[in-house]
């Protein structure tokens, strides 16, 4: 099971349900993504969009992408609204085993991050609701909190939040559809970059250099490349090289 479908609810004239300016459509576009770019990078898996953008998109089209997909789970990720606070998941009223064993596995896994954030579990529920109907693939529809909450909308507004429950779906799924993780390469099996080319040999010769400063009387003997200079050789060297150009 590596197809996965993920279905951002609303989108582009359907806003969902709005509260304050602002729109589900929104969040659960970004929550979407969030699990799309956990689970493209940690997990083996085809992972599909109903929608990448504020574009509208209807119940029947997103169960016909996945059916067409031949798609192994579709995950449809709400925010909900009319009064209440939490988290609750649903699955078509007449799903069988294998969506209620996916459906325990999301919830349980989502429900453990509500209750640590100090929201209820409302429990894993059953609906007719259009993408589950349709849909031939188990499937399962997630209301995360409640836009018309102010504590459950704060909770969405609060930074970083959208990007950590989308990872956690991300896991849940990962989890429920038995995803395998991508393999690491280990450090020293990664292919090892081409050798940079040898340095050019130098092209200057030390002796050589020592050799002309004493012909053009700069010093007056022979010295080792690796000798050391002191100061009074030093200036000795520079007044004479002084000395020669003063007199050109
Ligand atoms: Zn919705």
């Amino acid at each position: 099971m590596n197809k996965i479908v993920i279905d951002p609810g609303h989108g582009g004239s359907d806003p969902g349900a709005v509260y304050k300016g602002y729109y589900e459509k929104n969040f659960t576009l970004e929550i979407a993504q969030s699990a799309v770019d956990f689970l493209e990078k940690i997990y083996d898996a085809e992972i599909y969009l109903t929608r990448k953008a504020d574009e509208s998109s209807g119940l029947s089209e997103r169960s016909v992408f996945a059916n067409n997909l031949k798609a192994d789970l579709f995950v449809s990720i709400h925010i909900n609204a009319g009064g209440g606070t939490g988290f609750e998941s649903y699955i078509y009223t007449n799903a069988g085993s294998k969506t209620k064993a996916i459906q325990n596995k999301i919830h349980d896994f989502l429900s453990q991050f509500y209750k640590s954030q100090g929201f209820s579990d409302r429990g894993e529920k059953k609906a007719n609701f259009s993408v589950l109907r349709n849909t031939k693939m188990p499937a399962v529809l997630l209301e995360n909190l409640f836009i018309d909450n102010p504590k459950d909308l704060a909770q969405l507004l609060r930074p970083g939040f959208i990007q950590s429950l989308g990872v956690i779906i991300g896991e849940g799924i990962a989890k429920a559809a038995d995803l395998t993780p991508k393999s690491i390469t280990a450090p020293d099996q990664q292919p090892k970059p081409d050798p940079s080319p040898p340095a050019p040999a130098p092209t200057w010769k030390p002796e050589e250099e020592i050799e002309r400063l004493k012909n053009e009387g700069l010093i007056a003997n022979k010295h080792s490349p690796n000798d050391l200079v002191n100061w009074g050789e030093f200036a000795a060297v520079i007044n004479r090289l002084l000395g020669k150009i003063s007199n050109r």
